[in-house]
């Protein structure tokens, strides 16, 4: 047995080797893409080759990829090229997004986290003025899908773009550019086994984007500096590893099932919608979400609470707040994800040890109240 089970995917996947051979390939070779020369003509033929795996995982074209240094500077590229100034955006969506566009108006969505259509379809005619409409794949809390295809449909009546952050969908379930018909997607090469620091933006040909990076002419004018040719080579050798998607609903639907029968007062959040089938935010009835993932850590395991943000600290977690669920049981929320190295060992594991603290705070608290 491994000396930790890694069960946090949603934040950062490993490292695929494939992602990493690569890397290690590129990084050795050097060379600057833009270099006329051998060295440089190599580089290239590298970064067009990822372009190419990344293009494949969503049904892009090659051209119409734009690196970019991930998924926060891919939605943030999105929402400021679109050249619209009316942001309509769901209440789930990833911080990259909502603070890119502070005066985004929300669009609410049901307890199952998915987005009211009938909502969006009221603010898209409330005025005239042409709307981004940005709403995510997948989100990174509950793993919930949105319905991509009914958001593009309503948009279209009303003249309004869309933009999509699939950073959390891409390489686990079937992600279709065109198939989904939006005009921009986000990605991250590190929630799928590349290295952190690097993701792309889908831009559909014909859809408008105005770069607001000034410098060299890369990434056909759109995303100007110097590729990070080792971090695209890892994206496109992980994009390419993960075309496949992930199947791991089974050890989910598994651990959820002995979670609940430990717990029967346990919640799994979203489980009536449709979501991924990595992710599961389940709470321990009367524990906080820091003491869980203090405990499973000591018990070699990592997990997260809901909404760690950067600083590693926890806070609200806005996503269950727009579900409507109370603050006193989503502050008992974790975060369990799963990845391309996940086995049922990892689950077996987890499972014991959540046993445990819960029996553990029980009967303390029955203790506790005999004493009382
Ligand atoms: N969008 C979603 C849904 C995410 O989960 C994340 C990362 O947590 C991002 C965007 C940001 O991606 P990156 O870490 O590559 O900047």
């Amino acid at each position: 047995m491994s000396a930790f089970a890694y069960l946090d995917h949603n934040a950062t996947s490993p490292l695929r080797p494939a992602a990493f051979d690569a890397m290690v390939e590129a990084l050795r070779a050097g060379g600057n893409p833009s270099s006329v020369h051998r060295a440089g003509r190599a580089a290239r033929s590298r970064v067009d080759a990822a372009r190419r795996h990344v293009a494949a995982l969503i049904g892009a074209l090659p051209a119409e990829i734009v690196f970019a240094s991930g998924g926060t500077e891919a939605n943030n590229m999105a929402i400021a090229g679109s050249g619209r100034q009316r942001v309509l955006a769901s209440a789930v969506e990833h911080d990259s997004v909502l603070k890119s566009a502070p005066d985004a108006e929300i669009i609410p969505v049901d307890r199952e986290g998915v987005v009211d259509l009938a909502a969006l379809e009221r603010l898209l005619v409330r005025h005239g003025e042409p709307a981004l409409v940005s709403v995510m794949l997948a989100n990174n809390e509950t793993g919930v899908l949105q319905p991509i295809a009914d958001v593009v449909r309503l948009a279209r009546q009303a003249g309004a773009l869309v933009h999509c952050d699939a950073v959390q969908a891409a390489g686990k379930v079937r992600v279709d550019l065109h198939g989904l018909g939006v005009d921009y997607l986000s990605l991250s090469a590190h929630k799928l086994g590349g290295p952190t620091g690097v993701g792309a933006m889908a831009i559909r040909s014909g859809a408008p984007f105005a770069p607001d990076r000034r410098g060299g002419g890369q990434e056909s004018n759109r995303r100007a500096g110097t590729e990070n040719v080792a971090g695209i080579a890892g994206f496109g050798a992980a994009a390419e590893a993960s075309r496949d998607g992930l199947a791991v609903e089974g050890l989910r639907d598994r651990l959820e099932r002995s979670l609940l029968a430990i717990a029967p007062d346990a919640r799994a959040f979203g489980a009536g919608a449709p979501r991924l089938g990595n992710t599961s935010c389940i709470s321990m009835p009367g524990v906080k979400a820091e003491t869980q993932v203090m405990a499973l850590d000591l018990a070699g395991l990592c997990v997260s609470a809901g909404a760690a943000c950067s600083s590693g600290k926890v806070h609200r977690s806005a996503v269950l707040a727009a579900m409507g669920v109370e603050d006193a049981v989503a502050e008992t929320a974790i975060r369990i994800s799963f990845g391309w190295n996940t086995d049922s060992d990892d689950i077996e594991r987890l499972i014991a040890a959540w046993r445990d603290l819960y029996t553990r705070v029980s009967q303390s608290d029955i203790r506790q109240a005999r004493a009382a």
